[in-house]
């Protein structure tokens, strides 16, 4: 699946653009400018615009709703989440999933009857769970996500963008022997890849975080990711998306892509309608599809799977009654697969996978499993009469891989699928794909997607 064929050869001689590499100068200036039209204005969307951009394309990008960010990408955890490129789908797994049937507040919730897709999502999860293909996904997150991680940082330092960031690191919490196993584990594995982490025993995880206090008694243990940072996507997005439009970006928004146009070679256009109702065509040089769990719509008429299923999450986000008893380290309960992130004077929390297909209603249960967590955590810290439920859903592959890359339509490319990690991985991808659109080679080993 590597790419080795860049749509940009026919445009950039690869050999002028290794030499001007060589020398150190800005790509854009040798980089065949084009017009691109990116469908979906979330993390995704809004990151490729902005790498796109800064390498002198004009960029368009068109998004049903009112601004950036109101779907998947509004309210997740917050966690830039370097430190965690074990994909859902492990040897574990199975077991897991077995042991929470049945449970209304578990972690993973998989509703029956199911249809089809998601029959056959399941399968394919299955077979990412066998040792050799976990191995093989952990590593390809993991440098994806390292990079990302790399980018977001050079990104913040170029434009200065502020949103409730924190770089104290992710704190993996274990409460019971074998999750700590499991840590020393992922511990051993991180080091081997030169992500930052370390273990900490209960009194180095007070000093670091004197909010888990209260909680000392059942702590036996954490990781640390120190390379890991956490902040508020939405806001993000929002400020990348102004970010952009101050570099030329044109965002259209309240305008849905009915479908893409295109004669089984290549895109010729994208048949919008906006919000009254009027429909357009909007014809560009190429086309990015960012759309996020509605990604697979837009393809299956040209007959390209994308096998990327909306699993369901929630959050809650509270203002903090007492701040000092709120934590600022961003946690993951990995018993419980519960993450918290501190945005200022807020806290929130998320978690929890449910494969329903495209379902939105929240369900009680999970909402208040959250908030339990929350008031058992930190008693007092937030103001639970006034939790703000959310659901959103993650657009996720199998391996948790995203799709990153070309597509069977010679002038449409992929930056969609990202999963439980979009935001970790959303600078990453983007820069990855804006080096592919531009006939260079991406510098992160990734198998990134060349259709067959
Ligand atoms: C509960 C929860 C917690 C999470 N926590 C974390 C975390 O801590 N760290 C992390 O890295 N990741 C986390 N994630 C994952 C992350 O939020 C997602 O992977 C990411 O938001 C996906 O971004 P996206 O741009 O691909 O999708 P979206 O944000 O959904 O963006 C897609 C956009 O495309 C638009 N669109 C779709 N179809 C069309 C169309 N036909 N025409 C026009 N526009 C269209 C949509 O309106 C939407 O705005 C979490 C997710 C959830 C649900």
């Amino acid at each position: 699946m590597r790419n080795n064929r860049g749509f940009g050869n026919a445009l950039t001689p690869g050999y002028w653009n290794l030499f001007t590499r060589f020398l150190g100068f800005r790509h854009h200036t040798h980089t065949h400018i084009m017009h691109i039209a990116i469908i979906g204005a979330g993390l995704a969307g809004v990151s490729a615009a902005w790498y796109l951009s800064q390498t002198g394309h004009r960029v368009t990008v068109i998004e049903r709703d009112a601004a950036p960010a109101l779907e998947t990408s509004y309210a997740n955890g917050g966690q830039i989440s370097i430190s965690h490129p074990e994909p859902w789908a492990n040897p574990g797994a199975p077991m897991q999933v077995l042991r929470w049937l049945g449970k209304k507040d578990a972690p993973l919730l998989f509703r029956w009857p199911a249809e089809a897709a998601r029959i056959r999502w399941g399968l394919e999860f299955l077979r990412e769970c066998l040792p050799g293909r976990t191995r093989q996904n952990t590593l390809a997150i993991a440098h994806l996500a390292a990079f990302s991680g790399q980018r977001l940082k050079a990104l913040r330092e170029e434009t200065g963008i502020e949103y409730n960031q924190l770089s104290r690191g992710v704190l993996h919490m274990y409460f019971s022997p074998e999750n700590l196993h499991h840590g020393e584990q992922q511990h051993k594995i991180l080091q081997e890849l030169g992500i930052g982490s370390r273990m900490l025993d209960r009194d180095a995880c007070l000093e670091l975080e004197p909010a888990l206090a209260h909680l000392a008694p059942h702590l036996v243990g954490a990781m640390l990711g120190s390379d890991d940072e956490s902040g508020d996507a939405q806001r993000f997005a929002t400020e990348l998306a102004r970010c952009c439009r101050e570099a030329g970006v044109e965002f259209v928004f309240d305008t849905s892509v009915a479908s893409i146009e295109a004669d089984g070679q290549r895109v010729s256009g994208l048949s919008l309608r906006s919000g009254n109702g009027e429909a357009r065509l909007l014809q560009a040089d190429a086309y990015v599809l960012a759309a996020g769990s509605y990604s697979p719509q837009l393809m299956r008429p040209h007959g390209e799977r994308l096998a990327i299923y909306p699993v369901k999450g929630y959050s809650t986000t509270m203002e903090l009654a007492q701040p000092d008893k709120a934590p600022t380290v961003s946690l993951t309960d990995e018993s419980r697969r519960i993450v918290c992130s501190r945005f200022g004077n807020r806290l929130r929390i998320a978690g929890t996978a449910e494969l329903n297909g495209y379902n939105l209603d929240l369900d009680l249960d999970r909402c208040s499993a959250l908030l339990r967590w929350a008031e058992d955590m930190f008693p007092g810290a937030c103001n639970t009469a006034e939790p703000n439920y959310w659901t959103g859903l993650r657009p996720t592959t199998p391996s948790n891989l995203p799709i990153i890359g070309r597509s069977r339509l010679a002038n449409l490319f992929y930056n969609t699928g990202h999963g439980t990690l979009g935001w970790t991985l959303a600078c990453g991808s983007a820069q990855a794909l804006a080096d592919i659109m531009n006939g260079q080679q991406p510098a992160v080993d990734y198998p990134f997607w060349k259709s067959r």
